[in-house]
């Protein structure tokens, strides 16, 4: 029994749908004849007001809908027009409401794909731009539009090739002024503005070679992959897919179809581009929190993930998801920052707290990952490797010095040279491990 408004409406092609399950609904378009033409097919629906009104012009009830629905309207909408009617979509909606939009969209590499006229095809991260921008603030909150989920509509990749259809879900979330995760107002935008700004994740792509923002990058992912007996068509999600390096060669090395999902939308709106130069589409990517994502039980061959899990708190309840997603007898595999078993150094325990890692043990991630009930658990310590990798990719971005230095800059190629060697005194002192775990679901 939800109350929704649906801009954009034109003849009613998901009016009389969304009226079957919800308590109203509000469709608007300025089209005079589309109007009337909603009102003729779901006019009889006792829930339904069809509007005739200009969106940007629109003044409705605040707080007073709990979905509000857009198909192919925003491209049509200038920034300033978009901007406007978000920051009034966030105040029609009640805390907690959704908003689910889809858009045609044009991405800034590759296989471009414009459609017809008459149409603004925005880069998907400029939708993502605008909407983060948005908020309202009363004496002791502030509202504003969490991104929930964003991918390419399926069907379009399927019948028509074309991954350029992309559907957002964000819902309205009612902040305390006094929280705030590390200055900001979600761990989402935490990701986006400090570790992983667009210009911190290609300068880490700098070293860690293209497409990969882990240790290692092709080399360690050629090594692990081979691990998990992969065939032709196996279904694999990778958590925190990052810019995409391991799902892409798993996808070009063993034909498999990779989900990735990725929290940061940075890292989403990067792996797009990636995949669109290579239009292989049995690659795809979705913006999602993994903590908060439902697959179906067996939909997955494989679970792995790279370097990720430290970002995340309740590890119990994840492995325990990428149980359930999995087949009997699927594999996981995951690499991860962890940290000894023994006392942290002062530097170590700061270090920690200012990145908001949640770290294990190699031996306490092998434990947690059997108590989430797989079998064959191997945790390994793989720090050795870590400090090899590490070493090596401290070599080769000196002897590319004047390469990075042109792309990034004289500071950040110290920023980058300082980091690493902080990771491997971390390493030295005991504090810093690095865990290799595979583990399979019974059959
Ligand atoms: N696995 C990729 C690779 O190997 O190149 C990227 C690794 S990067 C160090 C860690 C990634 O985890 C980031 O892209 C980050 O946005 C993502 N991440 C953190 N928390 C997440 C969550 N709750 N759900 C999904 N992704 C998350």
């Amino acid at each position: 029994a939800k109350d929704v408004i649906e801009l954009g409406a034109g003849i009613g092609r998901f009016t009389g749908e969304i009226a079957q399950k919800a308590k109203s609904i509000i469709a608007v378009d300025f089209m005079e004849n589309f109007c009337e033409k909603n009102k003729e097919a779901n006019g009889s629906y006792g829930n339904v007001e069809v509007l005739c009104a200009d969106v940007t012009k629109l003044n409705l009830l605040y707080n007073s809908a709990d979905i509000v629905f857009s198909n192919w309207l925003l491209m049509y909408l200038s920034n300033d027009e978009v901007a406007d009617l978000a920051k009034k979509m966030l105040l029609w909606l009640r805390k907690d409401g959704y908003l689910f939009f889809r858009e045609s969209c044009f991405h800034p590499s590759g296989n471009t794909q414009r459609l017809q006229n008459p149409s603004k095809y925005r880069d998907p991260a400029c939708y993502q731009k605008i909407f983060q921008s948005v908020y309202s603030t009363d004496r002791e909150s502030i509202s504003i539009f969490a991104l929930k989920r964003m991918s390419s509509v399926q069907t379009y990749i399927k019948h028509k090739d074309n991954p350029n259809q992309v559907w957002w879900l964000l819902q309205k979330q009612q902040i305390n002024k006094m929280d705030d995760y590390h200055g900001y107002k979600t761990f989402q935008e935490f990701l986006d503005n400090e570790q992983y700004s667009r210009n911190s994740i290609l300068r880490y792509e700098k070293i860690f070679g293209k497409d990969f923002i882990s240790t290692g990058g092709l080399e360690t992912t050629k090594e692990f992959v081979g691990m998990l007996d992969m065939k032709e068509g196996d279904e694999v999600l990778d958590v925190g897919s990052g810019i995409g390096g391991s799902a892409f060669y798993m996808a070009e090395k063993f034909k498999a179809n990779v989900l990735g999902i990725d929290l940061s939308s940075n890292m989403i709106n990067i792996a797009y581009e990636r995949a669109n130069e290579r239009e292989d589409r049995r690659v795809q990517f979705e913006l999602c929190d993994a903590t908060q994502r439902e697959f179906s039980d067996g939909a997955f061959d494989v679970v792995y993930s790279r370097d990720t899990i430290l970002h995340i708190e309740d590890k119990l309840g994840l492995f325990k998801k990428f149980l359930k997603w999995l087949k009997p007898g699927g594999r996981l595999l995951i690499t991860d920052y962890c940290c000894t078993d023994d006392k942290w150094s002062d530097i170590y325990t700061e270090y920690v707290k200012q990145r908001g890692y949640h770290l294990m043990s190699p031996k306490q991630y092998g434990k947690v990952v059997s108590e989430a009930g797989f079998i064959d658990v191997s945790a390994e310590d793989r720090t050795w490797q870590f400090i090899e990798v590490l070493n090596r990719e401290l070599t080769n971005t000196e002897a590319n010095r004047d390469t990075f230095i042109k792309d990034f800059g004289e500071a950040d190629y110290q920023y980058i040279l300082d980091g690493w060697h902080d990771k491997l005194k971390r390493c030295n002192m005991g504090d810093q491990k690095w865990g290799l775990v595979v583990a399979r679901k019974p059959l």
